[in-house]
């Protein structure tokens, strides 16, 4: 120390080598940055942070030696002390151990030592007086700038929603839709401009009526439903077609879009609705829709239109019932072949007058359905006696003649009616029925009405059916054989049997020959369908033998259509089929009816004749049904009469008919004279097959001894008749 104060120099600011005043506040600068960095938040280095306090200690070092002395300066360097980051409680209390320690020391300058004493304790207490009084001050303007930034932001925020109200009032006003706020209570708070105008309306006089009061008839039922969940808070919008009454009785059809506004809290608090005027549009779809849905030639309903109201008729509730008439008039065409379409429309359209007139009641309408077609429906409870009158009238508006170019047309018609409950069939099906019966007034002479059916339309409608199932039939293998045998009446013993085709059609199950034999002969089918059951039956007829070799000749009746008889194939497919069983033609029989031989010419004849020549036998089916002339029978090349089922249903009670039991003698007289034998059918008691065998009849096939069945049926028949 003493060494220190050697060196002492004289004026402070004054350089005198190292051991001047300068260099020894240096050093105090030093000591007193090396004590405080570790405690401060500085970004600078310690010697940086070393020249920071330099001025700090010069001023304490002044202060320390100044002729008057002012402990302010103290409070300053305390101040300076925060503003230089060193804000830690413990930087203050290492800055205040250094001064006490060093100040005097090397900044006394060798003064009175007591005095300089009293001097740095006073410093000391205004450097932390100093201190504290930066540190509030400081944390003061830190919590001011915060909350001026939250008022900053504050400000912005208010600004943004000025802005937002400012953009909805601007939408609210300007909006080409109406928008209208109400509370739950249906009170209407606020309406747009646009609303207003589509109703027409000043705001007062709209406000003063409840959302709830602005029902419409037309309203949907589900319209109020869906109001009520809005408003109760469980729905948050919904969308409807809603009419309104405008104040001046007017209608003003809009598509109306409900939302549900909560507050901040999310408790509902408004509704708001935005409408848009859909009137003008509605008025021009009803335009567009009222021509989709009518006749331009009659203004009638069109056949669209008509389907919608028999479909709606249909689906009614229980107790409703609908009447259907379907009218075609007769002989239409001659009018418009002969006197020219344009005449044609003109009946047409004087037609359609009368018919509306005809259906002006509650529930009926008349529709046209296209050329000259027509429908009048009524629906309601009572139908079953509406639609009688209804066709009635019908018929009695078109009796007087309709004078068209000066000429007075008589104009009838045909009607097919369809009553019955509603809910059972549906709109193409009813149709169907109707035009149905509409062919069978028709077919019957025109000029009437028929009622439907069901029975005859369930057999035309399947007739149709199965005329389109039937091409595939064949390939899909639904054709299977069932055989009946055929028995001699001298002894019972199985002869043969015949071969009957049925189809087990996938929807209607087994169908026999009667349903689908007209069918295929209709459309040709019945040619490669005839061609399979006679190689079945002949293949059937093969195995049989191989099995019952003993059991005596076996033959097979086969039945064949007129159809077959004429197409060009007959003789050599037999041929072949005969050949590829290993067959002899006497095993087999065709079966021909007579109504298809009745004035045959020879060249219809030459088939049959080629093939009875072969040893093929031809028997004449169902005998005595088409009255053909007894001599003809020469003609043919027939070997069997096959007496028809009548004969056998007249030998039923007993005593037989007599006149009958001559009839059947003498048939069977006259056949046997030519040559011929005689076969009966439908045998279905032993006294009929006793009658028959008295009468002289060869042979018999009936239920008596065997229904129609499966070829295996046949072996146990001819198993016992062998054994037996
Ligand atoms: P059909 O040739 O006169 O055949 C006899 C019909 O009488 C058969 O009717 C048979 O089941 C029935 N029948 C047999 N015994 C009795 C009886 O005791 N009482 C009664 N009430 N009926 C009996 P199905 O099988 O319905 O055949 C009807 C007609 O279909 C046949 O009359 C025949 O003309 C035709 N048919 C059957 N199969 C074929 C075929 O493969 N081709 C052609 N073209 N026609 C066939
Ligand atoms: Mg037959
Ligand atoms: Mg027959």
């Amino acid at each position: 120390m003493g060494l220190l104060r050697v060196r002492r120099r004289g004026a402070y600011g004054v350089r005198a080598g190292p051991d001047g005043p300068e260099d020894r506040l240096r050093r105090f600068a030093t000591i007193w940055s090396r004590a405080v960095f570790p405690v401060t938040s500085t970004s600078s280095t310690r010697p940086e942070f070393e020249d920071q306090l330099l001025p700090l200690a010069r001023r304490l070092s002044e202060a320390l030696r100044a002729r008057t002395f002012d402990a302010n300066e103290g409070r300053a360097v305390g101040a300076a002390l925060v503003a230089a980051h060193c804000t830690d409680p413990e930087a203050l209390s290492r800055s205040l151990d250094c001064v006490d320690a060093y100040l005097v020391l090397y900044c006394g300058d060798g003064g009175d030592q007591e005095n300089l004493r009293a001097r740095s304790a006073r410093l000391q207490h205004a450097m932390a007086a100093g201190f504290a009084q930066a540190l509030r001050a400081r944390t003061l303007a830190e919590q001011e700038a915060i909350s001026a930034a939250a008022l900053k932001a504050q400000g912005v925020v208010a600004q943004a929603l000025h802005a937002t109200e400012a953009r909805f009032r601007a939408v609210f006003e300007g909006a080409a839709i109406g928008i209208g706020i109400a509370d739950l209570d249906g009170n209407i708070i606020q309406v747009n401009g646009a609303l207003l105008r589509m109703f027409g309306s000043s705001e007062k006089a709209l406000r003063t009526r409840n959302v709830q009061e602005w029902t419409h008839p037309e309203d949907a039922p589900q319209t109020w439903k869906l109001y009520d969940e809005l408003v109760r808070g469980e729905r948050e919008h919904y969308h409807v077609e809603k009419a309104f009454y405008r104040p001046d009785g007017t209608v003003l059809w809009t598509n109306l879009t409900v939302s549900l506004l909560r507050d901040a809290d999310g408790e509902p608090q408004y509704q708001l609705a935005l409408m848009e005027d859909t009137t003008e549009r509605r008025l021009l779809n009803l335009r567009l829709r009222y021509e989709a849905t009518h006749d331009a030639l009659t203004g009638l309903p069109n056949r669209t239109f008509f389907f919608e109201r028999l479909e709606k008729a249909l689906g009614a509730g229980e107790g409703q019932r609908f009447g259907l008439c379907y009218l075609d008039l007769d002989g239409f065409k001659t009018v418009n072949d002969s006197l020219g379409h344009a005449a044609g429309d003109r009946l047409l359209v004087e037609v359609a007058d009368r018919l509306q007139s005809c259906a002006t009641a509650p529930g009926e309408m008349v529709a046209r359905l296209g050329g000259d077609e027509f429908v009048a429906l009524t629906t309601g409870p009572d139908t079953e006696r509406e639609v009688d009158e209804l066709a009635a009238r019908i018929m009695n508006v078109l009796v007087a003649p309709i004078s068209v170019d000066g000429r007075e047309l008589t104009v009838r018609g045909s009607i097919g009616i369809v009553e019955g409950p509603a809910g059972e069939r549906g709109p193409a099906e009813v149709l169907r029925s109707a035009d149905i019966t509409m062919y069978r007034a028709k077919s019957a002479g025109g000029n009437r009405f028929e009622l439907a059916d069901p029975e005859a339309d369930a057999r035309a409608i399947t007739r149709h059916g199965l005329t389109t199932a039937l091409p595939t039939a064949l390939d899909r293998g639904e054709f299977f054989i069932e055989y009946q045998p055929l028995v001699h009446l001298g002894d019972g013993s199985v002869r043969g049997a015949e071969a009957l085709v049925r189809w087990l059609h996938p929807q209607h199950g087994v169908l026999g020959p009667d349903r689908f034999i007209p069918l295929a002969e209709h459309t040709g089918l019945i040619v490669p369908l005839g061609r399979w059951v006679l190689e079945q039956s002949v293949r059937q007829a093969r195995e049989w033998r191989e099995r019952y070799d003993d059991a005596g000749p076996f033959r097979i009746n086969v039945n064949l259509s007129p159809c077959q008889l004429t197409h060009p194939g007959l003789v050599q497919d037999t041929v072949d089929i005969l050949e590829r069983t290993g067959m002899a033609p006497d095993a087999l029989c065709l079966e021909v009816t007579e109504s298809a031989l009745i004035g045959a010419d020879d060249d219809l004849l030459k088939p049959l004749r080629r093939l009875a020549e072969m040893g093929v036998d031809i028997a004449l089916d169902d005998f005595g049904t088409g009255y053909s002339n007894l001599a003809n029978l020469r003609r043919l090349p027939v070997s069997i009469l096959k007496l028809d089922r009548s004969f056998t249903q007249s030998m039923q009670q007993f005593p037989a008919d007599p006149v009958d039991l001559k009839i059947v003698e003498g048939i069977v007289s006259l056949a046997h004279g030519l040559d011929l034998s005689v076969t009966v059918e439908g045998v279905e008691t032993g006294a009929q097959a006793e009658q028959l065998r008295i009468l002289g009849c060869d042979t018999a096939q009936g239920w008596y001894y065997a229904r129609p069945g499966p070829p295996e049926r046949l072996h146990e028949l001819a198993l016992v008749d062998a054994t037996g």
